[in-house]
């Protein structure tokens, strides 16, 4: 489903140059939950952001899905990125729109009639669990919520990869848990592949089927995450275990 081929990322900084993303290569099937777990400064939002071509990798090739998102542009790249949604941190909602117009917002961009748009909203508000907060702000929801917002928004247009860049980092361990859940039901419902990154390990422990670990824009180890915990060869690797166990 995602193919990452020699992928490298450079900025320029003070310094001359920095490399963000050095030399990864990934294969993630379809219907995976993978995680990419790393420190500050990893690279792992770096990557991620490569995936749905908000990033250009500055070498290498990146497919997602059967279409080499590194090299299209413009009005191919919009399309493509309907196939490939993304969560975020801090949620990234539209502050003057209720739930259900947060929800609705991709379905108005993608061209879907008003009456299609009603019957999709209703279906992902059921899917996230909102029943009954269609006509809330943001601001007054509360934050396991406004994730569920984020997550019915970016599944909207039916995507096939759901990219998750630190989705429940902000939140407290009992709605991490819950949004969890959510993501386990529904990569298992509609067989979504996910791309999850993270810097705890208990994360990547709960729901995902492989890890990867970055460290200084490298992939350092990569497994099934019930082999990584068992074994653990790197040392950042054991530190992120021992946070766990
Ligand atoms: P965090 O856990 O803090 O989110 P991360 O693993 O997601 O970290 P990235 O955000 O990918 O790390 O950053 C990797 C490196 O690339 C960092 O040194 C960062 O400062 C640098 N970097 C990221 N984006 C840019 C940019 N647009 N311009 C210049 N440098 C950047
Ligand atoms: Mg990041």
């Amino acid at each position: 489903m995602i193919s990452i081929k020699n992928v490298r990322k450079i900025f320029p900084s003070k310094q001359g140059s920095l490399k963000a993303v050095d030399d990864v290569n990934l294969e993630i099937q379809e219907g995976e939950i993978f995680g990419v777990i790393g420190y500050s400064g990893a690279g792992k939002s770096t990557l991620i952001r490569m995936l749905n071509g908000l990033e250009l990798p500055t070498d290498g090739t990146v497919t997602v899905a059967g279409r080499v998102i590194s090299k299209i542009k413009g009005a191919e790249l919009r399309k493509a990125r309907q196939e490939i949604s993304m969560i975020f941190q801090h949620f990234n909602l539209l502050w003057s729109r209720t739930v259900s117009e947060n929800i609705a917002f991709p379905l108005e961009i993608a061209g879907v009639n008003s009456s299609q748009r009603k019957k999709r909203v209703q279906e992902l508000i059921k899917l996230v669990g909102l029943e009954g907060r269609e006509n809330a702000y943001p601001s007054q929801l509360s934050g396991g919520q406004k994730q569920r917002v984020g997550i019915a928004r970016a599944l909207a247009n039916n995507p096939k990869v759901l990219l998750c860049d630190e989705a429940t980092s902000a939140l407290d361990p009992q709605t991490t848990d819950s949004i969890l859940d959510l993501l386990v039901d529904i990569n298992k419902r509609l067989g979504l592949t996910i791309v999850l990154i993270t810097h705890e390990m208990h994360v990547i422990r709960k729901i995902c089927h492989r890890v990867a670990v970055m460290e200084c824009g490298r992939v350092v180890e990569l497994g099934p995450v019930l082999d990584v915990f068992k074994n653990p060869e790197q040392p950042i690797t054991k530190r992120f275990v021992q946070q766990v166990t």
